[in-house]
């Protein structure tokens, strides 16, 4: 009798000895979960990052190191998949009233920004348009040639630039100027196509990069050389 209850008496430790094993088991299972809740909610706080105009999250943009060049190397598309739009006035094309990828062409000489196209399908509806880069809109008006135009200051390779967003619709511009802009930030919707908004052209964005501090919109040099003050967004976005 006694060492059936010896016997009894083991069986109940051994259990208790394998319910604390499974509940340490169970701990350590607790903490890895909260581990990998960690490691996710880093994951999320890293793609929140991401801007509208950014492309996807890569490998490089999730190392803050690279992310973020000392130089400012990079611009953030200034309208949703810049790059896989038609551009039918690249940078420096020399266009002329007979002679343009466009008709009717009004302008002659050499084109200093990149042509951004808009789809049939976006016509009617609200393109918007955001900051290529960090820095303080400068400037904000209704230009000939433009309809709403609005230049930001921005530092591109360690040098200081300006961009001109061209046709834009005035009226929906929202920073003031002197505001600072975050790159990726909605700045205003493009002008109705061939309508005051945009100065009579096509619905499209017309994106300048001017070197240094001062403000200058032309949409067209008349000299070629003149085009060495200007550089090609494009080149920026990859
Ligand atoms: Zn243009």
């Amino acid at each position: 009798m006694k060492k059936i209850f010896f016997a009894l008496f083991t069986s109940v430790l051994m259990i208790g000895g394998c319910m604390n094993s499974q509940t340490q088991i169970s701990d350590n299972v607790a903490v890895s979960s909260a581990s990998q809740q960690n490691a996710q909610n880093a994951a999320l706080t890293v793609t929140s990052r991401q801007t509208p105009g950014q492309t996807a999250p890569s490998q490089q943009q999730a190392d803050p190191p690279q992310k973020t060049p000392a130089t400012n190397a990079q611009l953030a598309e200034p309208i949703s998949n810049a790059l896989s739009r038609i551009t039918k006035k690249t940078f420096g094309l020399k266009v002329s009233p007979g002679h343009s990828p466009v008709s009717p062409e009004k302008f002659s000489g050499y084109h200093t920004g990149v042509d951004f196209e808009t789809t049939p399908d976006e016509q009617n509806i609200d393109v918007p348009i955001y900051a290529a880069c960090d820095g303080k809109l400068l400037m904000k008006k209704i230009a000939t040639g433009y309809g709403g135009v609005a230049v930001q200051s921005c530092t591109l390779n360690g040098a200081a630039v300006t961009i001109i967003y061209g046709h834009l619709k005035y009226t929906s511009i929202i920073p003031s100027v002197g505001q600072a802009l975050t790159a990726g930030e909605k700045i205003a919707v493009l002008g109705k196509g061939y309508s005051s908004e945009t100065s009579g052209e096509r619905k499209h964005l017309h994106f300048g990069v001017h070197k240094g501090t001062g403000i200058n919109i032309l949409g067209y040099v008349q000299v070629a050389s003149q085009l060495g003050n200007w550089l090609d967004g494009s080149k920026y976005m990859q």
